[in-house]
């Protein structure tokens, strides 16, 4: 295999577009990626048949406007090229029109009222700062999506909006600092993406897998992750060629994969591409996860993405290193090597700080899922406490210029930002704590909360505004100032003293942290129907509005939608178990008692005075918990009935999060003490082991 020549082989990236288009628009084309100038449609009508004559080279026939909804993942409907002739046939054709606008129906995507059904037109508008790409026959055009009246209705939308907002006040900055050449700031986003393979055969007798993407049943098997020995272990020859495959697909659609291991669970791995513009980074992380499945399907497994899908093992996330690059390649994050640079630099830093501080329950809750629920604070991944990792260097640091004292670890003297230069800081991943939601990382930040199978949109939006914010209120700030390098210092001294309650080093696992945490006053939004709300507090519309990012009509109604899905996600869950408990695991264990009875009478029979004392308690046991299970799935039936009253998406969500998951715990408690009871004949189930072990 050729991977230099394999690499980006589907892809209309600027390579291609340099050969295939007339040097004047490619330069037109190329202006409107960078630069963001509008596109002229003779130029659009240019590029959109060249792109066509590529693609149909690369065997597509059809043409799709591929855009994110507020579903977190990608919706496509594939038009084709053809277009009828006098003579009775077709040619293939494809306008800039149909390049730069769709028309897609878009009365069935969540719009949380913003678009009546009457209204139902929605429309996609080419994003040219992402390639199109070819897959499966179909030329793939990353677009935006809004409604009639321009309403938002996507998740690229606010994305971009809010790099653009970075990029406006990034760039303020960055002239304070004398830097006349870069003409762009944007965030990069490399996200190590965490998931399961499971064999399909044994997915497929499981419906809570097929159905709710976790397991809603499970004891614990004999062998979990304990031993710790799946972390990095060798490969297994079948997930080798599994990733093989996998590399392969992502590398032809120009996405960079470079790392991939096993994880700490068994069956769980991960795949981490080379970090690129968030935009870019989103939509590939979209083809990430539907390639994995794709090509799972082809190896007989199934890749899981849900959050959790076994209790009591290790969850997936979705590690977010953020930082903002210049166009011309530099990394802001970079502490540099001389005072100028080092004063530039903690600038940036605090302001991230800051905007941490400032914004905690938008991190929260951009994370907020019914699958993610099960993850954070579950000792395994950060707390659902946001709060800042600094480090022991870069924390000393910080600590000197809070207090104006001289610094230890050089030379002993009074740092001035501006004029001295920072100590090395270390860059190796030795003081790396894994147990922070949101720590810094050398040259960037790692937001550890994502969910695996949440869109990069959401959390990316939340950064990029928050920060945007701060840098804007810097500037303001230092552009007025008449000496520079002591406004510099004043504001940096000053963030840290007023921020400092985020940064925490220790253990976030504890639960001494919860309590310091509280004393600090940090915020410990525990669940999804916690969080959610608080999307559109005052502070948070005010936010948004004052970078351009949405509107407070948006705000709100992305709240409604992420708060009924939530609800939405919990029904299928309640609705799985109620089938799986009463059709399946409640008759298995009555067929079960029922042949131990046969076996007491027939022992009985041969000798009557056999106490039979194992099969006795093992039926109290069995009848005690189907019971107690049964009565379990009357009461979880209710309050399903219940939840219909419910009066507003909020009052829903608390109510699924306090009244129906306790129940299901229960059902499920009662289940498993069954399946340790059972005979493995009798549990119509694949376990645990058999899920975790079978590839
Ligand atoms: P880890 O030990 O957590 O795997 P790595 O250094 O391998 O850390 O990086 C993990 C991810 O961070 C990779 O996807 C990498 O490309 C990304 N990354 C590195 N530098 C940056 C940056 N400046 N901005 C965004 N992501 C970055
Ligand atoms: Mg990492």
């Amino acid at each position: 295999m050729n991977v230099p020549e394999l690499f980006g082989s589907n892809v209309f990236n600027r390579q291609v577009m340099q050969d295939k288009l007339p040097k004047d628009i490619y330069k037109s084309l190329s202006k409107t990626i960078d630069e963001g100038a509008p596109l002229d449609m003779g130029v659009a009508n240019v590029v959109a048949n060249a792109m066509k004559d590529w693609a149909v080279e690369k065997g597509a026939t059809h043409f799709t406007h591929w855009f994110q909804p507020m579903t977190g993942i990608t919706a496509e409907k594939h038009d084709s090229f053809i277009s009828p002739t006098k003579d009775g046939k077709v040619i293939m054709e494809f306008s800039g029109k149909e390049l730069v606008v769709g028309e897609p129906d878009a009365s069935s995507f969540p719009s949380g009222g913003v678009r009546a059904t009457f209204e139902a037109r929605g429309y996609t508008a080419w994003d040219p700062t992402s390639y199109a790409f070819v897959k499966d026959g179909t030329l793939y055009i990353p677009t935006a999506f809004f409604s009639y009246s321009g309403e938002v209705l996507d998740k690229k939308t606010p994305l971009l909006k809010s790099m653009e907002a970075l990029n406006k006040q990034a760039l303020r900055i960055l002239r304070l600092f004398g830097n006349k050449t870069a003409k762009r700031v944007f965030s990069t986003v490399g996200a190590e993406q965490e998931y399961f393979l499971v064999d399909k055969q044994v997915y497929l007798k499981r419906k809570d897998l097929i159905y709710t993407g976790r397991t809603l049943f499970g004891a614990k098997p004999p062998k979990g992750q304990e031993l710790e020995d799946h972390y990095f272990g060798a490969i297994k020859t079948r997930v080798s060629a599994y990733m093989k495959d996998l590399d392969e697909e992502l590398w032809k659609l120009g996405i960079l994969a470079k790392t991939k291991h096993n994880e700490v669970a068994p069956a769980q791995h991960e795949l981490a591409p080379i970090f690129t513009s968030t935009n870019v980074a989103s939509d590939q992380n979209q083809l990430v996860m539907e390639t994995m499945k794709r090509v799972a399907a082809k190896h007989g497994l199934v890749c899981l993405l849900h959050e959790k899908p076994f209790a009591g093992i290790n969850g997936s996330g979705k590690h977010n290193n953020w930082s903002m690059s210049t166009d011309t390649g530099l990394n802001l994050l970079d502490p540099g090597s001389t005072p100028a640079e080092n004063g530039q630099f903690m600038v940036f830093l605090t302001a991230v700080i800051k905007a941490v501080n400032l914004h905690q329950d938008l991190l929260r809750l951009s994370v907020a899922s019914a699958g993610n629920d099960h993850r954070l604070g579950a000792n395994e991944a950060p707390p659902a406490i946001v709060s800042v990792f600094l480090g022991e260097e870069l924390e000393a640091v910080i600590k000197a210029l809070e207090k104006d004292e001289k610094y230890s670890g050089k030379g002993k003297k009074i740092m001035k930002l501006g004029v001295d230069t920072l100590p090395d800081l270390p860059k190796d991943t030795t003081d790396r704590n894994r147990t922070s939601p949101f720590a810094f990382t050398g040259n960037k930040f790692e937001f550890r909360m994502v969910g695996s199978s949440f869109s990069l949109a959401g959390p990316n939006i939340v950064i990029n505004t928050a920060v945007a914010d701060v840098l804007r209120e810097f500037a303001d700030q230092l552009e007025g100032a008449a000496d520079f390098n002591a406004a510099l210092h004043d504001l940096v001294a000053d963030t840290i003293k007023e921020n400092k309650r985020i940064i925490f080093n220790g253990n976030n696992y504890s639960e001494e942290w919860a309590k310091e945490a509280k004393k600090r006053g940090l915020l410990n939004l525990k669940n999804s129907a916690e969080a959610l709300p608080h999307f559109a507090d005052k502070k948070n519309i005010e936010l948004f509005e004052r970078n351009g990012v949405f509107t407070a009509r948006e705000v709100e109604t992305r709240t409604e939608i992420m708060l009924e899905n939530y609800s939405k996600v919990l029904t299928i869950e309640a609705l799985t178990m109620l089938e799986m408990a009463r059709r399946d695991i409640y008759p298995a264990v009555n067929a079960y008692i029922d042949s131990l009875c046969a076996t007491v009478r027939s022992k009985k029979k041969a000798d009557e005075s056999l106490k039979c004392g194992a099969e006795q308690r093992l039926i109290a046991k069995l009848t005690a918990y189907s019971e107690e299970m049964f009565d379990g799935t009357d009461e979880l039936e209710a309050l399903l009935a219940d939840a219909k009253n419910c009066k507003d998406a909020k009052t829903e969500a608390v109510f699924f999060a306090e009244k129906v998951l306790p129940v299901m715990e229960k059902i499920r408690s009662c289940a498993d003490a069954c399946e340790g009871l059972v005979s493995g004949q009798y549990w119509p189930l694949p376990t645990y082991g058999e899920l975790l072990f079978s590839v």
